[in-house]
């Protein structure tokens, strides 16, 4: 999610900017300061009690039978004449001087032992042992103001000037987001709809004794437009819009966060009816029970959270909306009747929600006359409404760069393999061999594809290295947008992933890592073809798979016992044999054709699906129809 720096512009900062930093910087630079007096002060009051010497001095009193006391460290000597013993305590004075470098300590202390003076005994009685005590004290005493600045920060934020959190709470008065600038996404709008009306007059709701839901979960994939959503309730209600992020709450100080949840709640009260939106709520509101250990921090934030949730009245017109892609690892509290009750799905756009995403989203773009906008969504099917702003920046950002007024269709498709490839590497030098491997390799994929009865067609080839690190790709594009998928299908697209190993084996007879990413993707195929979805007779009904975060990467985690873990390991391996067995046949009985279309290719590089099907249908049919398996 992309956060506008320039909504500060629009409305206050409701955190008080930076002052905190800078009382902590004052407090800090008095507490040294202090800390530098105190002990120059106790340096001066020492020196004064013990005063320099010459070393001579010291032999000429030693000499002289001056010496009273005599204390012999290891880098000096302190002595007291007898003259200063004799006088009253508190006005004694001793000396100190340095000791030569390996001078006998020993024997100087036997000698003057000899001529009767106490040596290492020296006690100057004064007042330094108070003046200690009191300079101990002030030290104590500007520690103490430290942490009671620091405690204060932390423990209510709203208490004196040091307490105002620093948290980037966002406020817009307005957003100027409205629904007509959301694309697709009907069904969360119309549960949005309540809300907004309820903002626009609470009244009509309170009359009766209704009360309102006080927040709202949007939970979908990160990109699909969560925050897009929270922006234009605020826009559509005309109210003001509170922003802040659940990592935005979580700090290295215990308690910091429950003071930023009680400030945002604060500072919105003031100005309510108005929107709350907490984007990505799983940093604070995650489950409190699942895991090791404790995060306390977390757990008093999220407790603040449910209090103010509960605080404040609905009537006021507050409402809180959360964004999440882990609604599994929410606090089951937090999605408690009068809490978080209302879970809105903001799903993937279909096919007609990208059209209307792609249509808004160049709504200010020039666009020449070839733009088809319904291929390129059709193209796009997976892909989410912020892959599809930035593909159309792209192709902005590409037609300047060629120096057009207008962006074509040509500009939206290569932005589009760029989103998903990475830009064209111009310097990567492959040698006439890897280039025929990589030709095969890609046709294999190809012709797969448009041998095979249920596969999707192609849409382009190329053998052009791309910065993603791909030195080739097969681009599909789908028809219709299919939510079901048959085993036949399934099966299909095993067959197009091993196309491309199968081309290297039967026409070069080696292997090479090109294959690497196609394999992996044909294993995580099978897996999830036999423990997640039943169409293994090896498991037959059984899916020892669980999805574990189903709006993120879709992973699914085993829960079983090992024999059946290693039960499904064999049955992924016999059905990729098998498969790879298969596709092999079909590319043998298909060689005369592989070999013209990756000669073809060869040549030029880059050809398109439609040149890839006029070979396909200008040849020889009887080994073409053979080559269609069904899969049972
Ligand atoms: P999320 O909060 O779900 O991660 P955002 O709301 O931050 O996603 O979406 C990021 C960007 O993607 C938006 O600023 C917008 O440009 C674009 N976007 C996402 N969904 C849509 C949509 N349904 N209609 C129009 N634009 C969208």
């Amino acid at each position: 999610m992309e956060k506008d720096p320039s909504q500060n512009r629009n409305g206050k900062d409701p955190s008080g900017g930076k002052k905190p930093k800078n009382n902590m910087l004052v407090a800090l630079v008095i507490t040294v300061v202090v800390v530098l007096l105190i002990s120059s002060l106790y340096n001066t009051i020492s020196k004064s009690r013990y005063q320099e010497a010459d070393y001579n001095d010291f032999l000429e009193a030693k000499e002289n039978g001056q010496l009273a006391e005599v204390e012999i460290q290891s880098d000096r000597l302190i002595y007291m004449t007898k003259e200063e013993a004799e006088k009253p305590a508190g006005q004694q004075k001793a000396f100190f001087t340095g000791l030569p470098q390996g001078g006998d300590t020993m024997a100087l202390a036997a000698e003057l032992a000899a001529q009767g003076v106490v040596v290492n005994r020296l006690i100057v009685e004064d007042n330094s042992a108070i003046m200690m005590l009191l300079s101990y004290a002030l030290m104590l005493g500007a520690v103490f103001l430290l942490m009671n600045m620091l405690t204060r920060r932390l423990g209510d934020g709203a208490m004196g000037g040091f307490g105002k959190s620093t948290a980037k709470v966002y406020m817009e008065k307005q957003t100027g987001v409205t629904f007509k600038d959301v694309a697709g996404q009907d069904e969360a709008k119309e549960s949005l709809q309540e809300i907004i009306d309820f903002l626009h007059d609470p009244g009509k709701y309170t009359e009766i004794g209704a009360k309102l839901p006080k927040g709202a979960l949007l939970v979908g994939s990160p990109g699909t437009g969560k925050t897009l959503l929270a922006k234009a309730v605020a826009g559509e209600a005309n109210v003001p819009f509170f922003s802040m992020s659940g990592s935005d709450f979580v700090e290295m100080f215990v308690g910091m966060g429950a003071s930023r949840v009680r400030d945002l709640f604060k500072e919105a009260a003031k100005v309510a009816p108005c929107i709350i939106f907490i984007d990505e709520i799983d940093a604070v509101g995650r489950s409190r029970d699942n895991r090791m250990g404790s995060n306390t921090e977390q757990e008093q934030t999220l407790n603040q959270l449910l209090n103010e949730i509960d605080g404040f009245e609905s009537t006021k017109g507050i409402v809180c909306l959360a964004a999440t892609n882990r609604p599994e690892i929410l606090d089951k509290a937090l999605l408690r009747p009068g809490r978080f009750d209302r879970r809105i799905i903001v799903d993937r756009p279909n096919l007609q929600g990208r059209l209307d995403t792609l249509k808004v989203h160049t709504r200010k773009i020039k666009l020449s006359d070839d733009v088809d906008l319904k291929k390129l969504a059709q193209a796009t099917a997976g892909a989410v409404g912020a892959d599809l702003a930035n593909l159309v920046n792209e192709a902005a950002l590409r037609a300047v760069r060629k120096g057009r007024k207008m962006v074509n269709q040509e500009d939206l498709l290569v932005s589009f393999e760029t989103v998903i490839a990475g830009t064209e590497k111009k310097n990567t030098v492959l040698t006439d061999t890897e280039k025929r491997l990589v030709a095969y390799h890609e046709v294999g994929h190809a012709l797969v594809a448009a041998l095979e009865k249920h596969a999707q067609p192609v849409s382009k080839i190329t053998i052009v290295p791309h910065t993603s690190g791909a030195l080739g790709y097969t681009m599909q594009m789908p028809e219709e947008e299919k939510y079901l998928h048959t085993n036949q299908e399934l099966v299909t697209e095993l067959k197009m992933l091993v196309g491309g190993r199968a081309a290297e084996q039967i026409v070069f007879g080696v292997q090479t890592t090109g294959a690497a990413n196609d394999i992996q993707r044909a294993t995580a195929l099978a897996r999830n073809m036999i423990a997640q979805y039943g169409m293994s007779e090896a498991l037959g009904l059984m899916a020892p798979a669980t999805v574990a975060h189903q709006y993120l990467d879709g992973q699914a985690y085993m829960d079983c016992s090992q024999e059946t873990s290693a039960t499904v390991d064999r049955a992924i391996r016999e059905l990729l044999d098998r498969v790879y067995a298969q596709t092999k046949e079909l590319l043998t009985k298909n060689r005369s054709l592989l070999d013209e279309i990756s000669e073809y290719l060869l040549a030029k590089e880059t050809i398109t699906g439609d040149e890839l099907m006029a070979y396909v249908n200008a040849a020889d049919r009887p080994a073409l129809e053979e080559g269609v398996q069904e899969e049972g």
